[in-house]
């Protein structure tokens, strides 16, 4: 947290209506070179969805989120913080990703967020499809050690190769866990649901100490309690990691996405969730899997830049 006082501010809509200008993530200062400022938290953009094994299009999510984000505001009431009076935010632009070379794109991700990270800000991302964490997690790992993960999916991505390619969006936490990136019992997921390749598929989750919150559980309240409390306890003081798959979310709520399950979260219960983790130390997120070219009426893009609004939210407080 800066002690001057925050220099990046949203643009004020009253002075320019938010409809206008060139979209920034929150309508904040588009700032790729952070030489000679004070920056705490870049917005970054991760344009890819090479990873991708059924719809794609989560690509063209960043700039859909800078859309909808214009509709972002500055004060957080509901864990009560004024996000740009404590942070200096501001949209990092987009990794150069390369569309067709997965692990160049990885490669460019780490490296873009290992720059940041050297210059003194966390970052929060904007995917892109779910393979992209793993180059996230590279940079978050060389910085700060393993994190506490905490995964909001419909899907566990713990898959294996899939047409001989080790890489794509079903597989990153299991090469995660196998780059000794993240440990599975400081892993955990919500919102799993819908049916398996086989009874067997959940084995690994449990052969590395994952929690699963699962779909039923998570209509459970006090065992919904109980997995928060558990993330609290793990995590005490230590470095997490947000990643939020947005299929997490009901297709109902969220429609723009490429492999969607039915029987999800409500945008409202996935809002609570994040805010469920006020107190912990946020030290970068993710939102993933948003498909524009699927979305209807931007639901899924403004719900991504909601979640947007929340990390950050959490990253004031938590610093
Ligand atoms: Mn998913
Ligand atoms: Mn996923």
């Amino acid at each position: 947290m800066t002690d001057s006082k925050t220099w990046a501010q949203p643009v004020n809509p009253l002075q320019s209506p938010r409809f206008g200008d060139v979209a920034t993530f929150n309508r904040l200062p588009y700032v790729p070179d952070f030489k000679g400022k004070s920056v705490d938290v870049a917005i970054l953009g991760i344009p890819y969805d090479g990873g991708t094994t059924y719809r794609p299009g989560a690509r063209f999510a960043p700039r859909a989120v800078r859309d909808a984000s214009v509709l972002n505001r500055n004060y957080n009431p509901h864990v009560g913080v004024h996000v740009f009076e404590r942070l200096n935010v501001v949209d990092a632009g987009d990794v150069a990703v390369n569309p067709i070379q997965i692990q160049k794109t990885l490669g460019a991700i780490e490296k873009r967020m290992t720059e940041i990270h050297e210059a003194g800000a966390r970052t929060v991302c904007v995917g892109g499809d779910h393979s992209v964490l793993l180059g996230e997690l590279r940079a978050v790992h060389r910085k700060f050690g393993q994190p506490v993960l905490i995964h909001f999916d419909a899907h566990n991505d713990t898959g294996d190769e899939a047409w001989g390619e080790k890489y794509h969006h079903g597989t990153p936490i299991r090469r995660a866990i196998e780059e000794g990136l993240v440990s599975g019992d400081r892993i955990f997921q919500i919102g799993v649901r819908g049916p398996m390749t086989s009874p067997s598929q959940d084995d690994y989750q449990r052969q590395q100490g994952i929690h699963v919150l699962d779909i039923d559980l998570f209509q459970d309240t006090a065992k919904r309690e109980l997995f928060f409390e558990q993330i609290h306890r793990v995590a005490g003081k230590s470095p997490c990691f947000i990643t939020f798959d947005v299929d997490g979310v009901d297709p109902a709520f969220a429609p723009g996405t490429g492999t969607p399950v039915v029987g999800g979260l409500t945008s409202r219960e996935a809002l609570a969730c994040v805010r469920r983790l006020k107190g912990l130390h946020i030290v970068g997120a993710d939102v993933v899997e948003i498909s524009p070219p699927f979305d209807q009426s931007d639901l899924t893009s403004l719900l991504g830049a909601a979640l947007v609004f929340e990390f950050l939210s959490l990253m004031a407080i938590g610093t």
